[in-house]
C-alpha cells in the first residue's frame, strides 16, 4: 500500500487521541526511527522534541534497548502473574524500590499511567476501608492536574480542562483547592499553604488521599511550582491521617533534573506512579508504589488482597526494557545530561521573551515552554517545525519540548528555533 491509500485508510477507520472521527487534520505517516530523529514516508526526517509523549529519554532504536528487547523475546514474550512470576518483573521492582524515596517498598506493575493511578486511588481506599474507617473515600487535588484519562484519574484532573461539566453524575466528585503558585524558583506563599491546611483539615474525615503531580502540572498547562508545597502537603496529610500520592508519571526519571520531582522536596509519599519514561518510550508500562504501612493496611482488611490484576501485568518485554533502559540512566550520567539540556533550553528559548503575545517562557531540566496569550494554531505550528525538521505538538497556548536526553546541542538549538518561529508565526 502506498502513503495516499494508508493515510485514506487512517482517516476513515483509525481515532488518533483527542481527536474526531472520521479526522480531520492529516496525520504525518511515520516509517521508522531512529537516535533523536523520525523518518517520514515522504522521505523527510523531522527531529523529534516530544520523546514521543515524554516517554522516550534514550531515543529511538537504541542498541541496548533493542538487544534487551530482543533477547526476551527468545525466552518469552509473555506469561500470566498470577501464581507465577519471573526475573524481568523481580529485577524492576527492586530497581523502582532503589531508585524511589526511601520508604517505598511494594511495587505494583500495571499496563498505562492511567491504570497506575486507579491502582493507586484503589490502594488508598482500600486502605481506609481495612482499618475501618469507609467514609474517607473521596480525593483531594489542586487545580491545574493531569492524571489520565479513564474515569477515577479524569475526576481528579482540571475540572475546567477535564471538561467535568461533560460528566457531571458520572465523575466522582473531588475536592479541588486552587493551583499551586506558579514558579518553581519563587518563595513559598504562606497564604497558600494555609489554604491548603484549611482545606485538608474541613475534609479530612471524608479524604482518602490528596493526589498531586509534584513540581510540574504537564498535559494540565505545564506550569511549575516550589518543592515546598510538597512538604506541607506532607505534614498536612501525616497531621490530618490522609495518604498522599504523587503522580510522577510525567516527572519520573529525571525529567525535573532529579531522578523524581519528590528528591526536590525530600519527601516520601505513600503511593507514587510511575509510567510514561520507565521503558524508554518502547512499550506500555507503569508501576504504582506504596509504604508497608499501606500494605499492612489493605492486608488486615476484610478482604485482605488487592483486588486487581490486568491481563498483561508485568509484562516481560517491557519489563525486560524498562530494565535495560533503567540501566542505561544508571551507567549514563543522566543528570549532567539534563542539565545539559536545561542550559540548552534557556538560551534557545530567551529570545522569544521579547516577543508580542508571548505571556512567559519558562524551562526546568529538560521540559522547555513557551506560552502565548493566544491558542496555538495546530496544523499551522505543525507546519512551520516540520519546515525546520522538528516534530513538535504544541496544546492549547503552549508551545512545549520535552526532547529526549541524548539530544544533542545543535538537534536542540533547531528545536528551540522552531519554537520561537511559531511563537512569531502562528
Ligand atoms: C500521561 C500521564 C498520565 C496517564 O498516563 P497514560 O499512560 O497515558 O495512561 C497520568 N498522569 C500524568 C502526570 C501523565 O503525564
Amino acid at each position: 500500500m502506498d502513503a495516499q491509500e494508508l493515510l485514506a485508510l487512517d482517516a476513515r477507520h483509525v481515532w488518533h487521541p483527542y481527536a474526531p472521527m472520521p479526522g480531520k487534520v492529516e496525520p504525518l505517516l511515520v516509517t521508522e526511527a531512529s537516535g533523536v530523529r523520525l523518518k517520514l514516508a515522504d522521505g523527510r526526517e523531522l527531529i523529534d522534541g516530544m520523546s514521543s509523549w515524554w516517554a522516550a529519554i534514550h531515543g529511538y532504536r537504541h542498541p541496548v534497548l533493542d538487544a534487551a528487547l530482543t533477547e526476551q523475546a527468545g525466552r518469552m514474550s509473555h506469561v500470566m502473574f498470577g501464581g507465577l512470576t519471573h526475573e524481568p518483573a523481580i529485577t524492576l521492582a527492586r530497581t523502582l524500590v532503589d531508585l524511589t524515596p526511601d520508604g517505598l517498598e511494594h511495587v505494583f506493575l500495571c499496563d498505562s499511567g492511567s491504570v497506575s493511578i486507579e491502582v493507586a486511588v484503589k490502594m488508598c481506599l482500600q486502605y481506609w476501608q481495612s482499618v475501618g474507617r469507609k467514609e474517607k473515600r473521596r480525593l483531594l487535588t489542586w487545580r491545574g492536574g493531569y492524571h489520565g484519562d479513564t474515569f477515577h484519574p479524569m475526576s481528579v484532573c482540571d475540572p475546567d480542562g477535564g471538561m467535568h461539566a461533560l460528566w457531571r453524575g458520572t465523575l466522582p466528585e473531588q475536592v479541588f483547592v486552587p493551583a499551586p503558585p506558579d514558579g518553581f524558583g519563587a518563595a513559598p506563599d504562606q497564604s497558600y499553604v494555609d489554604v491548603l491546611a484549611a482545606e485538608i483539615e474541613r475534609h479530612a474525615h471524608e479524604l482518602a488521599a490528596v493526589i498531586v503531580e509534584p513540581v510540574v502540572q504537564g498535559a494540565g498547562g505545564m506550569r511549575f511550582h516550589h518543592p515546598g508545597y510538597l512538604r506541607a502537603l506532607r505534614e498536612l496529610t501525616a497531621a490530618h491521617d490522609v495518604l498522599l500520592v504523587f503522580d510522577e508519571i510525567a516527572t519520573g526519571f529525571g525529567r525535573t533534573g532529579a531522578m523524581f520531582a519528590a528528591d526536590h522536596a525530600a519527601v516520601t509519599p505513600d503511593v507514587l506512579c510511575v509510567g510514561k519514561a520507565l521503558t524508554g518510550g518502547y512499550l506500555t508500562m507503569a508501576a504504582a508504589l506504596c509504604t508497608p504501612a499501606v500494605a499492612d493496611g489493605i492486608s488486615r482488611g476484610e478482604l485482605p488482597v488487592l483486588a486487581h490484576g490486568p491481563t498483561f501485568m508485568g509484562n516481560p518485554l517491557a519489563a525486560a526494557v524498562a530494565n535495560a533502559s533503567l540501566g542505561l540512566l544508571r551507567e549514563r550520567d543522566w543528570a549532567a545530561e539534563v542539565a545539559r539540556l536545561d542550559a540548552g533550553l534557556r538560551a534557545g528559548l530567551a529570545p522569544a521573551a521579547k516577543l508580542d503575545g508571548v505571556v512567559d517562557v519558562r524551562s526546568l531540566g529538560a521540559i522547555g515552554v513557551i506560552q502565548l496569550d493566544r491558542p496555538v494554531d495546530i496544523p499551522a505550528a505543525t507546519r512551520v517545525v516540520a519546515e525546520r525538521g522538528v516534530w513538535l505538538r504544541p496544546f492549547r497556548d503552549l508551545i512545549y519540548t520535552m526532547p529526549p536526553y541524548v539530544c544533542p546541542d545543535e538537534d536542540l538549538a533547531t528545536v528551540t528555533a522552531a519554537m520561537v518561529a511559531v511563537a512569531e508565526e502562528c
